[in-house]
């Protein structure tokens, strides 16, 4: 098929949910990716934070096609050893002790809100299901995990959303203290708010949140769908802050582009759902879980995670030195490879006019570029991709 042939079916026949580019993707080796008319990019888009070995890495790939010719999938009644192998290195290398599978991150977040409910339920009674979640999070685009995204733009024409769910102010301990009451069964919180612009969480508001959940048995759920996985140098994005949630969502990086969505619990917790409370068909299939598995192992074992943490302070580096550069960048933020520059020009001329010159980019709010590249991505390929942008910028300001 040609590429217009391809873009024209595309808006024939698929739902207008995105406003795609009009380029038509063909193939990518490591962090490059290249079009139908030959042409080359640098993809520090990742799939949205999702390729952490970039692509076409030929272990990744090996597993997979070895998994296939075994077994690919078989529902979860029956168990695979893929599943628990993934489970097993989660839990061993976290601060949770049980694991269930799904999908997504919205089917991540989901499964959250359902525990943290049954969870009150059992143990502070059938009023306990207040949830509090943030302004200018995103969590999802299912009615809970929507609900629970403290953003007007997304909600807008999908009401009645679920009852019960309260919005405090992200970084503000106060706004939160406001809102608990005796019904509060959970607060949820990304550790860096990544489509509401790459917001680092503050130290000490994580530590005033976890001290308040444990004194009044709130599940504290961090939404790590997009920090975890190795995102930000550690393996887990709360690590950094010394400061563990009780439930955790992950998704986007754990299959390493296969899809695959997480929920963590500590054993307390992960007790409030019996046989029959949550399912997924799909969740724990032995391909996904193959496939996060050799993520999961390519980081902790092979240097990866290592390369994002070394790697992620050369990006932030290199940010800061484009800010004194360039006096319409504002503000450098971002914990290892996940940056964003908030800038006070028009950040959709910056993405086009990068992709012009053959660097994938995507924003984060209404001002912000966000920096996903895959975790394998070199000194080099920062310094190469640098200098594509400053021309996108040089180009942007004007
Ligand atoms: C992307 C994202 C989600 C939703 O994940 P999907 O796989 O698109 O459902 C939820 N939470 C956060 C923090 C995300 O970045």
């Amino acid at each position: 098929m040609s590429k217009t042939g391809v873009l024209e079916k595309g808006s024939k026949y698929i739902m207008n949910t995105y406003n795609s580019f009009p380029i038509v993707l063909k193939k990518g080796k490591g962090v490059y990716v290249w079009d139908e008319d030959g042409k080359k990019y640098m993809d520090f888009v990742a799939g949205i934070a999702v390729n952490v070995l970039g692509y076409g890495d030929e272990k990744y790939i090996e597993a997979i096609k070895d998994q296939l010719e075994k077994i690919h999938h078989c529902s979860n009644l029956y168990i695979t050893e893929p599943v628990v192998s993934l489970a097993e290195t989660l839990v061993e290398n976290s601060s949770f002790d049980k694991v269930f599978f799904c999908n997504s991150g919205t089917e991540a977040m989901e499964a959250a809100i359902k525990l943290s409910r049954k969870y009150a339920y059992k143990n502070k009674g059938e009023g306990a299901s207040e949830i509090i979640s943030m302004k200018n999070s995103f969590h999802g685009r299912t009615l809970g995990a929507l609900t629970t995204t403290g953003q007007e733009k997304y909600q807008k024409g999908f009401g009645p959303l679920i009852p019960g769910i309260k919005y405090a102010i992200y970084n503000d301990f106060a706004s939160i203290e406001e809102l608990v009451n005796e019904n509060t069964c959970g607060i949820i919180l990304e550790v860096v708010q990544g489509e509401g612009g790459v917001n680092p969480a503050k130290k000490e508001y994580l530590e005033k949140v976890r001290k308040l959940c444990t004194e009044k048995d709130i599940v504290l759920i961090f939404d790590e769908v997009q920090t975890g996985v190795g995102r930000t140098g550690k393996l887990f994005a709360h690590e950094i802050y010394g400061i563990s949630p009780d439930v955790m969502a992950l998704a986007k990086g754990l299959g390493g582009g296969v899809p695959i969505g997480a929920m963590m619990a500590k054993e307390k917790f992960a007790l409030a759902f019996s046989p029959g409370d949550h399912a997924s068909t799909f969740g724990g299939n032995p391909m996904a879980t193959t496939a996060a598995g050799h993520i999961v192992d390519r980081l902790l074992n092979d240097g990866v995670l290592k390369n994002a943490e070394e790697s992620g302070k050369y990006l932030r580096k290199k940010l800061e030195e484009l800010k004194d550069k360039y006096g319409f960048i504002k503000d450098v933020r971002g914990l290892g490879l996940m940056q964003g520059i908030e800038v006070d020009i028009n950040t959709g001329d910056i993405i086009k006019n990068a992709m012009a010159n053959g660097l994938l980019l995507v924003g984060a709010g209404a001002s912000v570029i966000r920096f996903v590249p895959p975790l394998i991505v070199t000194k080099e390929e920062i310094d190469e991709m640098i200098e594509i942008l400053e021309k996108a910028l040089d180009i942007s300001k004007n």
